[in-house]
């Protein structure tokens, strides 16, 4: 029987820590041998010849790997070896599947953590603790976690009158999943193609280009986990040439993504074209863009709120989709609030993760770090808007940009719109008796609905907050933070443009990925 969880913590990492010092010896290691990155289809390494690099973003010239990418031919071989091991693994008893997934959790115990979190690092630039918390203490509580859920649906049974015996099979759904993956979580790379795997599918996974070092060891992982050959097919690639290939065959039974707004609403544009075709209704989970907010009363306590105002918004740059982004603070407190976030913003230093010290990294690539420029170039020019910390964008070493605080006196000004996927927060500052007003901006402002949060000592307030706030975020905070849910504790997704809101790490998204047959039998 499989216990439920408890979330893994993190290590201190403290000066003169095993935990640091192994972790050092794997970052050195990883940096002085540049690996040569095979697709990975039907268990064999396979090599394209077309290639692409993996960089460090802190250190741009630093090339850490070079990837064969999947063109057509790949992508047709990875959708067949999805195919042809479909059988057997639907076939492995379910204790079996969940087996795999389960030692790998445990084998991240070992030496695997300093692997998974030193790729994090260098691959994506996130400090020790933000990696330590995605590639090992996340990814595990998925494999657990959704092991544990889907022992729970299996134990859903109905109920048998005399005579008869009725049963629910939680089967696997006919057919292959293609998981797309994104650069700012490790563990989403294992989440998305793990739990339909877990329930019996096999999947075709392409990984994000910028975070395809990371996935690589996350596929390595459960190769020596005994992942058997075929159940996930590792294709990095361009997604205009993987993606509809994949999706225009027959049998896609599912897509399971994390990403941007608009590659999902290509993929169901893509989808919606195959329809006539395909043998099922492919099922479409996907988790993409947010315009998080975080509301506070006047009666919100300071001290709680402007750590986490700096904590949702410039952990891990700003790049998480729940990242803190638009700000709605009361005059009465502005002063106070802007005195404090400011000083915080001072004492955060931005540069080399390596070394253990920086609370922020680099942002991802060049196209992130022009995006995000752009953004704060256009708020420097703008005349309704004023930008009070940070704002220096550094490109000479790695993608560096400072933590940055705009001050806009139009609750519509673009950066309060529009998602910028970096460490940029937008604040706006409401008169106290036209809260009235500032809740409705707040819930009409944004296309999104992802994550928020709301400040207040005042019972009532929090009461009418929640409920004017209703459809604003699939992941709503009280006196907390807009980032770092539990896998478990608080199942994560939103909705609107945010996406189909299936709560990743929760039985709610491992029914997705099981097609139940209900069996009556009489006697
Ligand atoms: N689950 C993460 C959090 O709560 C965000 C996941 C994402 O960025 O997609 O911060």
């Amino acid at each position: 029987r499989i216990m439920k969880p408890c979330n893994e913590a993190v290590p201190g990492y403290l000066p003169g820590s095993d935990e640091k010092r192994g972790l050092k010896v794997r970052l050195a290691e990883l940096k002085q041998s540049p690996m040569e990155i095979p697709l990975i289809i039907g268990g064999k390494e396979v090599r394209s010849g077309k290639t692409g690099k993996c960089i460090i973003p802190h250190n741009h010239a630093h090339v850490l790997a070079t990837y064969h990418m999947a063109g057509e031919a790949e992508t047709r071989m990875a959708v067949q070896a999805a195919l042809d091991a479909g059988k057997a693994w639907a076939e492995t008893p379910w204790d079996h599947r969940l087996a795999v997934f389960l030692r790998a959790a445990e084998m991240i115990r070992g030496p695997w953590r300093h692997t998974l979190n030193a790729a994090t690092m260098l691959g994506q630039s996130k400090t020790v603790y933000e990696a330590d918390a995605d590639a090992a203490c996340e990814l595990m509580d998925f494999f657990r976690y959704n092991s544990y859920f889907f022992r729970q649906i299996i134990e859903e049974q109905p109920e048998c009158l005399q005579g008869i015996l009725n049963r629910m099979e939680y089967r696997p759904l006919e057919g292959f999943v293609f998981a797309v993956t994104p650069f700012n979580f490790t563990a989403i790379g294992g989440n998305l193609p793990g739990t339909p795997a877990m329930a019996g599918n096999t999947v075709v996974w392409k990984p994000a280009s910028t975070a395809v070092y990371s996935n690589y060891h996350v596929m390595k992982l459960l190769q020596a986990a005994g992942l058997p050959d075929g159940v996930i097919n590792f294709i990095p690639g361009p997604g205009s040439a993987v993606g509809p290939l994949v999706m225009s065959h027959s049998m896609l039974a599912g897509i399971h993504f994390t990403g941007s707004t608009a590659v999902f609403q290509g993929m169901w544009r893509t989808v919606a074209q195959n329809l006539a075709h395909y043998n099922g209704y492919p099922r479409i989970v996907g988790e993409t863009g947010g315009k998080n907010f975080v509301f506070a009363h006047p009666s919100a306590d300071i001290e709680t709120l402007v750590p986490a105002l700096i904590g949702g918004a410039f952990s891990y740059q700003g790049q998480k989709c729940s990242a803190t982004s638009r700000v709605y603070i009361p005059k009465s407190i502005w002063p106070a609030v802007k005195t404090r976030l400011t000083a915080g913003i001072d004492g955060i230093k931005t540069g080399d993760v390596e070394d253990f010290t920086h609370y922020m990294g680099a942002v991802i690539d060049r196209n992130a770090f022009d995006n995000i420029s752009g953004y704060i170039r256009f708020a420097r020019e703008a005349d309704d808007a004023e930008i009070i910390a940070g704002g220096e964008c550094d490109d000479s070493i790695g993608f560096f940009i400072t933590p940055t605080v705009i001050v806009t006196t139009d609750p519509k000004f673009k950066t309060m719109q529009e998602e910028i996927f970096g460490p940029v927060m937008t604040v706006f500052v409401y008169p106290d008796d036209d809260i009235e007003k500032a809740l409705t901006l707040c819930a009409t402002t944004s296309k999104y609905a992802l994550t928020g949060a709301l400040f207040a000592r005042d019972r009532a307030a929090v009461v009418e907050m929640e409920r004017r706030l209703c459809y604003s975020a699939g992941n709503l905070y009280i006196n907390d933070k807009t980032t770092g849910a539990f896998v478990g504790l608080q199942p994560f997704g939103g909705a609107r443009a945010s996406g189909t809101n299936d709560k990743a790490g929760s039985r709610h998204n491992v029914m997705r990925w099981l097609s139940p047959r209900t069996i009556k039998e009489n006697f």
